[in-house]
């Protein structure tokens, strides 16, 4: 693997992730007093997807780049029509990228799911955040005699092994305890030079005091975010304690802020724009959230399309306080399939 990308984009993370941060904080943290002005702007921002523009949207773009739960899939079932508008796109000439902040399989085991759900797709076109986080230390020379120490799932560590940076922690440190007696202390490694923390359903105090420990008290270490989403969708009968919970417990007791390498920072925009060498005026963010996939997209200078097929709803994208607006909205990707039937026509 080559990372050209490198100085360029590990200054673009730092650079572009503390204004995403600053403008997902925006949310909620704008006064009062600007809302009903932001109000009468929204309704004039939100367009539904018609018939008309569709042509235009995808003829004004040469990649698309889809965002995967709640826009390909729901959990492991694949949503409706999604197989047939892959192809059609394909016919058109369109290049196709698909993205996940989802850290808990490496890019091998995203394509082994693509594969079984009937989608055939190539290697080279799925981008995974546990990806990313190896594809960023490579980035940034990474020494190869340190170490990285994981809160995460096995995803993050296949791609260390890809890259060949060693590393401890992960599913190894997933039944760990730590039982207390007086003048107890946890030895850790010094050569941990950079602490990754991604979804992990078997996080535990153990991994938390070892990563704060790397984190405080080796000089330098690196503290990388897969991500900081606040909620998943494990199931899909409610909504379950994203990354962001892992992220926040270690911030919490670094008093540190991590390096985001997923969406919405521009490290995998800048990767994959870099790679295929594609300008990002030509790329359409096709995304099922507001807060990653669209401001991903607009911070990257993206056209940009939310599905509702996801974790967003009509009312949410029109609501007052929302203040991220694609260009276009549309009930699920498989709309676009009526570009063929007016071709056909
Ligand atoms: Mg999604």
């Amino acid at each position: 693997m080559s990372f050209a990308l490198s100085s360029a984009a590990a200054a673009s993370v730092a650079r572009v992730s503390s204004k995403a941060t600053l403008r997902g904080r925006s949310l909620r943290a704008r006064s009062k007093a600007t809302r009903p002005v932001r109000a009468m702007a929204v309704k004039a921002e939100v367009n539904q997807l018609k018939d008309g523009d569709k042509k235009g949207l995808v003829d004004s773009v040469e990649t698309f780049i889809f965002d995967c739960d709640g826009v390909i899939w729901k959990g492991d079932s694949l949503i409706e029509g999604v197989p047939e508008t892959i192809a059609m796109l394909r016919d058109m000439g369109k290049r196709l990228i698909f993205v996940t902040n989802n850290s808990t399989k490496s890019r091998a085991g995203y394509l082994k799911k693509f594969l079984g759900l009937g989608l055939e797709i190539t290697a080279e076109e799925v981008f995974s955040s546990s990806f990313a986080a190896a594809a960023y230390l490579e980035s940034v020379n990474f020494p190869k005699d340190k170490k990285v120490y994981v809160v995460g799932e096995v995803g993050i560590l296949e791609e260390l092994d890809g890259v060949g940076i060693q590393y401890l922690g992960g599913e190894a440190d997933g039944d760990k305890k730590v039982t207390l007696s007086a003048g107890q202390l946890m030895e850790h490694d010094p050569d941990v030079a950079a602490v990754i923390v991604g979804f992990d359903r078997n996080v535990n105090y153990y991994k938390i005091q070892y990563a704060t420990l790397c984190i405080r008290e080796n000089p330098g270490c690196q503290f990388i975010a897969t991500n900081t989403d606040a909620v998943t969708h494990l199931t899909d009968a409610q909504e379950w304690a994203g990354n962001g919970s892992m992220v926040g417990a270690i911030k919490g007791s670094t008093k540190r802020e991590p390096t985001v390498v997923g969406k919405p920072a521009p490290f995998m925009l800048d990767y994959i724009a870099n790679k295929f060498d594609i300008r990002k005026d030509q790329i359409c963010m096709v995304g099922d959230r507001l807060d990653t996939d669209i401001l991903f997209g607009k911070d990257g200078g993206l056209r940009t399309l939310l599905v509702l097929s996801g974790v967003t709803d009509e009312a949410t994208l029109k609501s007052p306080e929302n203040e991220i607006h694609p260009d276009y909205y549309t009930s699920k990707l498989a709309d676009l399939l009526t570009i063929k039937a007016s071709v056909n026509a």
